[in-house]
């Protein structure tokens, strides 16, 4: 079966770029075809492409391109349970369900993101602290194996691989259907808190002190304030507003906003250090501490999503995004990563932290209970190496990095930060024995063999 284009595709920071022969099913069906086909050496599956690095990139393979696969199924008003082909986005669900009073049970910093590749990377939201990821409201999903069976995988069927699914960047199979819970909401509007903490120990503090009255919770860190204002931050803590709080009547309506858009790549020069400091200075001094105001959930949940494109604000050699978790008993990590980017040349904008609860049972989910910190960094020719180093710093501190973002952590570093790796992999080859599905993040972890084919990053 013939791709239906060869493409040049990265993730959503634009580092690595890979040619890869791209398949665009339109059908269930076909994509046992286009699998049973084996044209390919390998294949894996892709949503919307928003995960920053190389895990949706095949580098000399195939690659399933989710976006067609969008049909809604059936939705249960009593239960909130909808059923969904898995290339339907957050975003089209947002549309469909909001005005009917349901909601996301796990919302993401982007809703352009596919229902499969939420499960693959076990995404987690605002409101981590007290709900978990999103497999806590997925009910089933039918799993397509190598070998063309078409598994239903629940917490209590087949759960060996619903668990190494969920989390699982794609290596188990495809996911062609899932169940997900949505849950109810008065409004499409979140009653937010703004709190301005002077340094990272004020941030910590109340987020340790008050996290727990608030359904979501996120800080935007100016990560290059230094001295007494290390990490310096804006708190935006909130709930999901009743209909009373909404004025207007219209509880469920937000009003559709201008969207813009990055029109061409940025050149370097506009992100330099000085640019970053005052943009980060600037967004600190406006936002005072204040309680109760309503906000639209658009604005609080995705707040970058209005800009179409913005990738290419930091240029054609892309980017980075770097995101690390640190056990809630030790802190001194995030504060010794935070010291050594504000020294540093990877000038980032405003960083994003949160406070994570437990882990769920995913083998190779991300979060664990602990303080996760983000932050984007400009691609330079000596970036790699410098991020090898701080991987050391976050592996000695007992924290672990997210494949959702990751481009460049080396095998050793990813084994010995994921416990679950060699039960994962087990399992990976019991379902898919001759690895059928790969892909270049694969590859580069050692999940799947490199002789398994592929190119190397340009
Ligand atoms: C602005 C922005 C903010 C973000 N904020 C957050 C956040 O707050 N929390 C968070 O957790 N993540 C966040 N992310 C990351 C994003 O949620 C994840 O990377 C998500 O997995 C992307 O979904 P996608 O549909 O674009 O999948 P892709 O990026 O295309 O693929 C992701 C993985 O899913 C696999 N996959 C996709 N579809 C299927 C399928 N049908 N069957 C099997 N495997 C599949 C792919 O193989 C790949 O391994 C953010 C990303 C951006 C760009």
């Amino acid at each position: 079966m013939e791709p239906f284009a060869v493409q040049r595709l990265s993730g959503w920071g634009r580092f690595p770029v890979e040619e890869c022969h791209v398949f665009r099913p339109e059908k269930r069906r076909l994509v046992a075809s286009i699998l049973g086909a084996r044209s390919e050496r390998n294949y894996i599956a892709r949503g919307l492409g928003r995960s920053y690095g190389d895990a949706a990139v095949n580098g000399g393979g195939g690659v399933l391109d989710h976006s067609r696969l969008n049909r809604m199924i059936s939705f249960n008003r009593e239960t909130g349970v909808l059923e969904c082909e898995s290339g339907v986005s957050l975003a089209e669900i947002l549309d469909t369900f909001v005005p009917r009073g349901f909601f996301l049970s796990v919302l993401p910093g982007t809703k352009f993101v596919t229902v499969g590749g939420a499960i693959a990377n076990d995404v987690h939201g605002k409101n981590h602290h007290r709900d978990g990821t999103f497999s806590q409201f997925v009910d089933s999903f039918d799993l397509l194996t190598a070998c063309g069976e078409v598994l239903t995988c629940t917490p209590d069927q087949n759960s060996d691989a619903f668990w190494a699914t969920v989390g699982g960047i794609g290596l188990t199979g495809i996911i062609l259907t899932a169940r997900i819970r949505l849950q109810r909401v008065e409004s499409a509007y979140v009653t937010v808190d703004y709190f301005r903490a002077h340094n990272i120990d004020e941030a910590l503090a109340a987020m340790a002190e008050s996290d727990d009255r608030y359904k979501y919770s996120v800080a935007w860190v100016d990560c290059l304030a230094r001295g007494a204002s290390l990490g310096r931050s804006v708190l935006m803590r909130g709930n999901h507003a009743g209909q009373s709080a909404v004025p207007g009547g219209e509880p469920y309506r937000i009003k559709s906003k201008f969207q813009k858009s990055v029109p061409f790549d940025f050149p370097g020069i506009a992100l330099n250090p000085l640019a970053i400091r005052a943009f980060n200075e600037v967004f600190y001094r406006m936002h005072s501490t204040a309680e109760g105001k309503v906000v639209d959930y658009d604005s609080y949940f995705c707040p970058l999503d209005s800009i179409h494109h913005w990738n290419r604000m930091y240029g054609k050699r892309g980017f980075g995004q770097y995101q690390a978790t640190f056990p809630l008993s030790n802190s001194g990590g995030l504060v010794e990563l935070l010291e050594h980017i504000s020294r540093s040349s990877m000038a980032s904008f405003l960083a994003v932290l949160k406070r994570l609860g437990p882990a769920g049972p995913g083998l190779l989910s991300y979060p664990s209970e602990g303080y996760t910190i983000t932050l984007d960094i400009p691609m330079r020719r000596d970036l790699i190496p410098a991020l090898h180093e701080l991987d050391r710093r976050v592996l000695d501190h007992g924290g672990r990095l997210y494949c959702a973002k990751d481009a460049s952590t080396l095998p050793e570093t990813f084994a010995a930060m994921y416990p679950g790796l060699d039960e994962f992999r087990a399992i990976k080859t019991r379902l898919d024995p001759e690895n059928v599905f790969s892909s270049t993040m694969a590859r580069r972890l050692g999940i799947v063999s490199a002789a398994e084919g592929g190119a190397s990053h340009e």
